[in-house]
This record gives structure tokens, sequence and C-alpha cells, in this order.
């Protein structure tokens, strides 16, 4: 049977517009809402150059405004702490409480992790494939910005043999030493191959 390409692609843009409605839905929970959970989110994955309500404002693709009352909202809540910078007092940096790491435990969108985890592995892997170059594409033209996972930056090396014993790596762009969590996490200055 040939697939005609403009119906496969109007097909899988509303399913996509669906699988979101839904994901936003279940986000209402623990008495947080969808954009406080996904500042949660933020923070637990974001290495030490992008955990800022600045970062934070470009990975959401939304007003610092807006960052700023979600930011307000976690930290009277107690998940979230604002902490200003030791030398320079405009820096703003953000952690996680103890409470918001054990809210994160119950992160609602576990839900579509679980029914992802059903899937064939081959299956999964070339639709996350897929949704990372669909995601890649529409960003791009939109001006939204990705934030990739340090390991794999272009400028993220792993050549000093004590570094690479203990399974992290150096920062190509700031000369830093980078823990192994902290290669696993998420950078605003991520340079993607090709
Ligand atoms: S290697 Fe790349 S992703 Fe990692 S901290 Fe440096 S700029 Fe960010």
């Amino acid at each position: 049977m040939t697939v005609d390409p403009g119906a496969l692609a109007h097909r899988t843009a509303q399913l996509i517009d669906r699988l979101a409605r839904v994901t936003r839905e279940l986000q209402f929970c623990g008495g947080l809402n969808p954009a406080q959970w996904e500042a949660l989110r933020f923070v637990a994955r974001a290495n030490r150059y992008s955990s800022t309500p600045g970062a934070l404002s470009e990975f959401l693709g939304t007003t610092k405004g807006t960052v700023s009352q979600t930011l307000i909202a976690l930290e009277a809540k107690g998940y979230v702490l604002r902490i200003r910078g030791t030398e320079d007092r405009r820096q703003v940096g953000l952690t996680l409480t103890d409470a918001g790491r054990t809210l994160l435990e119950q992160d609602p969108i576990s839900d579509i992790e679980n029914a992802a985890a059903k899937m064939p592995p081959d299956q999964g892997e070339v639709l996350l494939r897929s949704l990372t170059r669909l995601l890649h594409d529409v960003q791009a033209r939109h001006g939204v910005k990705e934030f990739g996972v340090c390991a794999e930056c272009t400028l993220f090396c792993v050549n000093e043999p004590e570094v690479k014993a203990a399974g992290g790596g150096v920062c190509g762009m700031t000369g830093d030493n980078l823990s192994e969590e902290e290669s696993g996490k998420i950078c605003i200055n991520q340079q993607r191959a090709g």
C-alpha cells in the first residue's frame, strides 16, 4: 500500500497535538501546574551554566516575567531556591530543595514514560530519533533554543586521562572539568554536530 506523505504528515501533527494536550492535562497535580512541573524538571536537569532564570526562560520559550512568577510560586511551596552569586550579586542560580527532589519522584509524565517503555526497543529507538528530528526542525524554524546533553556536545572533550577515568570530561568552552553526573545534564551552550 502506498502511503500518501501529506496524509501521513497531517496525521502525525494531529497525534502530537493530542499527546501534548493529554500530557499537559496530566500535569495539573501535586499542587503544581504544567509550567511549574517543567521548571522543576529543568532545574533538575540543567548544568552549572544553565541553571538560571534566564536560561529557564529560553528553555520554555516564555518571557522572563512569566518565569519569575513560576519561580516565585515554586519557591513559596519550598521546591526551588534562588541563590545569589557570591562574586556578582546580580547572578542568580537555581537549585532544587530536598522537597523538590522528592516531589519530582512523582513526576506525572512518568505515565507517558511507562507507556513508552511498553514499546519494543527497536521501535522506541526509531520513535525517539524521529521525534528528536521533528522537534529540532520545528524549534529551528521558530527560533526556540534546544538544550542538548553535555556529553553529546562537540566541545565536550575527554582528553585528560584522570577525567576520563572518572567518567566525566572537560568543557572545551570554559576549560572546566565536568563530573560524570554533569556530563549527563543539559546545557544552554551545547553545540550539536551537523
Ligand atoms: S562541553 Fe558543551 S554542553 Fe558541556 S558544558 Fe561545555 S559548552 Fe556546555
